[in-house]
């Protein structure tokens, strides 16, 4: 039988916006020593916005909006949401297909269009230009997401998307670390992208660049290592890393991949809540001991 206390704990829990799937969920919680962080839609709002186009090759600007902005309109991705606003018109995409962490295709207009991380419009184009790859160094050592786009088999142009910080991250993860928690950033975002998130927020341990395979791997290594880990992510492409982690923590807004993997779903936007199903398990099992 569940004890009293926990379903207390849980009923708590539902009011301050922390919704626990079952019982486990709050002893796992109390047990936990690290924090894994994702970045975009985590720790960042996930509202991007695009701040530059550079154009690679002779493609008129006029195509380049519209044909990535209509392909990125079809994809869910918080990325996606800033590049489907480079049009105000979005034509209709066969063939969808979203390959998770890395980049998305379909066909509009009769062109076969791509979107994404350097390497993955490399396999795409056959090759990355030397002009998309500078861009691209260009736009992450200034701490902002570079996606590489472009169609029928060549790279067009190279966009930069910057995000911003939720606006209680820098205290949450202060909050944390109070609790006694390693705090880590974990993102498939580039290292320059990373760091600047980090940096904002009290972050000193960044792991970035990977995919959602790197980002269960991560999270396994830290449990070889013998920590109990809890992951709080957003995105499809967190969805096995919160399944691997001790405790899964699935942001208010994100998927429904993230949240199904999660034994924790948080209500409302921002991180905050973390702190409150930290502070609610270990007054739930003091009870109970
Ligand atoms: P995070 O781990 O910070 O949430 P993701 O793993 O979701 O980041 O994304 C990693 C990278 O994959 C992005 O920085 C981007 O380069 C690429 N990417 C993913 N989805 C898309 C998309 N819809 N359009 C363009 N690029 C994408
Ligand atoms: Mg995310």
């Amino acid at each position: 039988a569940t004890p009293i206390a926990i379903l207390v704990g849980t009923g708590r829990g539902a009011q301050l916006g922390v919704l626990i799937t079952g019982p486990e969920a709050l002893e796992s919680a109390e047990r936990i020593d690290t924090i894994v962080l994702d970045k975009t839609g985590t720790v960042t709002e996930g509202r991007m916005t695009v701040v530059a186009v550079t154009r690679v090759g002779d493609a008129a600007t006029a195509d380049i909006q519209h044909l990535i902005g209509s392909l990125e309109h079809a994809s869910e991705h918080p990325l996606a949401r800033a590049l489907a606003g480079l049009t105000a018109e979005h034509a209709p995409v066969a063939d969808f297909a979203g390959l998770a962490g890395r980049g998305v295709t379909g066909t509009v207009d009769g062109h076969a269009v791509f979107a994404g991380r350097a390497a993955f419009a490399a396999a795409q184009a056959g090759a990355l230009p030397e002009a998309a790859r500078a861009a691209v160094d260009r736009i992450e050592a200034d701490g902002a997401t570079a996606v590489v786009a472009g169609w029928d088999g060549r790279v067009r142009a190279v966009l930069a998307v910057a995000d911003t910080v939720r606006d209680d991250s820098a205290e949450t993860i202060g909050a944390l670390r109070r609790l006694g928690l390693d705090v880590i950033l974990l993102t498939g975002d580039n290292a320059g992208a990373a760091r600047a998130a980090a940096h904002a927020v009290g972050i000193d341990r960044v792991i970035a660049g990977v995919l959602p395979e790197g980002k269960v791997d991560e999270i396994a290594r830290l449990r070889a290592e013998g920590h109990r880990v809890a992951m709080v992510g957003d995105g499809v492409n967190d969805a096995a890393a919160l399944a691997t982690a001790d405790l899964g923590i699935a942001m208010g807004g994100g998927t429904d991949a993230a949240m199904h993997a999660s034994d924790i779903a948080l209500a409302g936007h921002g991180i905050a809540p973390v702190v409150t199903a930290i502070r609610l398990s270990r007054r739930t099992m003091r009870v109970i001991r």
